[in-house]
């Protein structure tokens, strides 16, 4: 599996393509493009690359993963997917842009599609495993490719730090426990693509992020 990172909006959201090179399917991750620039970027890549989307993931509904979710909704008519403990966080998007003092209207959304634990989604011939881990928002999922042997953690796991627990529905202990009991126990070598800064590896952290 392919995969290819773009850092978009004020916040330096990674959204991620997976893809197959065989088949041409593909999935987005929490699609951040919030001008015509960067919305081109991505169709210019996927059109480029002959790619099929197939999914529209968000690892949650904070509104820096958000901005593009439209977009990708509409131009290729696909069901926004994601964790219902999140659903209360994509219709108060409009909210969480004033919370952060942005000027630009957002549209608020809904979880069409609802991704729950040891759920499995295909693209091409390779399974990728949903797991929950909240935390950092109440429906965080992290995105798991076994066979390529990677996580996409969205805000739960960065390089050398984790995910922000004071906003409305975080909470630390939970974070903690659950990148312990279902991060830390991946394969040592197992690659993490975070939502914002640079990849990292299960063993890195176990070494060096002080939080876990
Ligand atoms: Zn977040």
């Amino acid at each position: 599996m392919n995969i290819s990172r773009f850092t978009f909006n004020m916040f330096g959201v990674n959204t991620y393509i997976l893809w197959d090179d065989i088949s041409k399917e593909a999935a987005i991750i929490d699609p951040g493009m919030i001008n015509d620039v960067e919305k081109k970027e991505i169709d210019e890549f996927i059109k480029i690359n002959k790619l099929r989307l197939k999914y529209l993931i968000n690892t949650h509904m904070h509104i820096d993963h958000s901005f593009g979710v439209a977009h990708i909704r509409d131009k290729y008519g696909l069901a926004l997917m994601a964790n219902t403990d999140d659903q209360f966080l994509a219709e108060r998007l409009n909210q969480q842009a004033k919370m952060f003092c942005l000027s630009i209207p957002v549209a608020d959304l809904a979880i069409e599609t609802v991704l729950k634990d040891g759920d499995k989604l295909k693209i091409g011939d390779e399974d990728i495993i949903i797991m929950q881990v909240p935390g950092h928002s109440p429906g965080s999922i992290v995105i798991y490719a076994i066979d390529s042997n990677f996580i996409i953690s969205g805000d739960v796991l960065f390089q050398h730090s984790i995910g922000r627990t004071d906003l409305p529905g975080g909470n630390y202990q939970q974070l903690i426990n659950t990148i312990n009991n279902k991060l830390m126990t991946l394969p040592d070598d197992t690659i993490v693509y975070p939502g914002h800064g640079f990849e990292t590896t299960i063993i890195e952290e176990k070494k060096h992020n002080p939080y876990i």
